[in-house]
């Protein structure tokens, strides 16, 4: 007798990680901090390792009252989860099951369709436009009796495009208030834009909006995972009955509570790792390589064909980036020892023919 499955499960794609690198090689594979955690971070969960024989506080309530206070919003508007990716997948959960549908851009992020599936909801991912950033009118013509969310990744991963802060006012206005709009701020911190962090804005103006933020990006805290959301009162009293019981462990809150302390030290690494961004991008177009403008921490090579051949360049040069077959290459950005090597490896590579819009796209 075969051993019991879930009906709809083949159709699910597990979630590939950011490659591993060998030792010695630059990991640009998963929009990491090039950083090593802060002093006073690791003193933070030093001081709480004495206390993991008890559960965490499952409500997570200090930090909740912290962000809710660094928002202005109310407590029983954050929700808390074991990094943004499960704070997704609360969301959908709370608002969408069987036969529902749940819309989003592609490409970007990997998680969106297999949580979508996971939940027994339908994904209808939208086409990215010509310059590779989100088409808010074919969004919105997707929008059936049958969508409860809606996914904005701005910036996106993995293009490094934004939507701009009025451009987004006007979609989340057209958008029936019956449908969640979720908007994925995960690169928030790296936006130089002027409408970085339009999300919580939105959110105030808006009953049907919701933004998710993470420590795992800008703050380096992605391997103790934890991650918010600032959404609807009842929205997230949903998300907290499907999220997994004490899912966020005390040391990723302390960390987390930590980090907002340190927000100064932070904000020195985050304008470092946007500097190197930007060179990143500067060194692949000067290389003849088709780079799109980011306001991410990684940036994006549309090489289509050339896809494994620019991998296996970057490769031989002791970096690992996150190749999409036939598509193109994101390429974290990573500390500035990370982006020479990168410089290195291109400078074997023979140019390619440049489409000039292409390469000033989001400038
Ligand atoms: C990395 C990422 C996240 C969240 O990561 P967590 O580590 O789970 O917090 C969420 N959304 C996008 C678009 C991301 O790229």
């Amino acid at each position: 007798m075969p051993l019991p499955t879930r009906a709809g499960l083949d159709a699910v794609p597990a979630y590939r990680q950011g490659r591993s690198a060998p030792a010695g090689a630059s990991k640009l594979s998963s929009n990491e901090s090039p950083h090593p955690p802060l002093a006073s971070v690791v003193q933070a969960v030093r001081d709480r390792l004495d206390g993991i024989n008890r559960y965490p506080d499952m409500s997570a309530a200090a930090l909740r009252e912290r962000l809710a206070e660094r928002y202005g919003v109310d407590a029983s508007e954050v929700t808390v989860g074991a990094g943004s990716v499960e704070i997704a997948s609360q969301l959908i959960h709370a608002v969408a099951g069987d036969g529902d549908e749940v819309i989003f851009a592609w490409r970007s992020f990997e998680a969106y369709p297999s949580l979508v599936r996971i939940a027994g909801a339908t994904p209808v991912p939208v086409p990215l436009d010509a310059d590779h950033g989100h088409d808010l009118d074919a969004m919105l013509a997707a929008i059936t009796p049958r969508t409860r969310l809606i996914f904005v990744c701005n910036p996106n991963n993995p293009t490094g495009t934004v939507v701009g802060a009025e451009e987004l006012e006007r979609f989340v206005s057209a958008v029936p208030h019956d449908v969640l709009v979720v908007i994925d701020e995960a690169y928030v911190h790296f936006d130089r834009t002027e409408s970085r962090g339009a999300g919580i804005e939105l959110f105030r103006r808006h009953p049907h909006v919701a933004v998710l933020h993470t420590f795992s990006k800008a703050y380096g805290l992605a391997g103790l995972r934890i991650g918010y959301a600032i959404a609807p009162a009842a929205v997230a009293e949903n998300q907290r009955k499907v999220a997994v019981p004490f899912g966020v462990t005390d040391l990723a809150q302390v960390a987390a509570l930590a980090s907002l302390d340190a927000e100064d030290e932070l904000a020195t690494r985050i304008d470092d790792v946007v500097a190197q961004r930007d060179r990143l991008h500067a060194v692949l177009t000067a290389a003849g390589w088709p780079a799109v403008r980011s306001q991410a921490n990684f940036v994006w090579v549309p090489s289509a064909d050339r896809t494994a051949e620019l991998e296996g360049l970057l490769q031989e040069g002791g970096v690992i980036a996150r190749a999409f077959a036939g598509e193109g290459i994101r390429i974290s950005s990573g500390s500035a020892e990370d982006i020479d090597r990168v410089e290195a490896a291109l400078a074997a590579s023979a140019p390619l023919a440049v489409d000039a819009e292409r390469v000033e796209v989001g400038a």
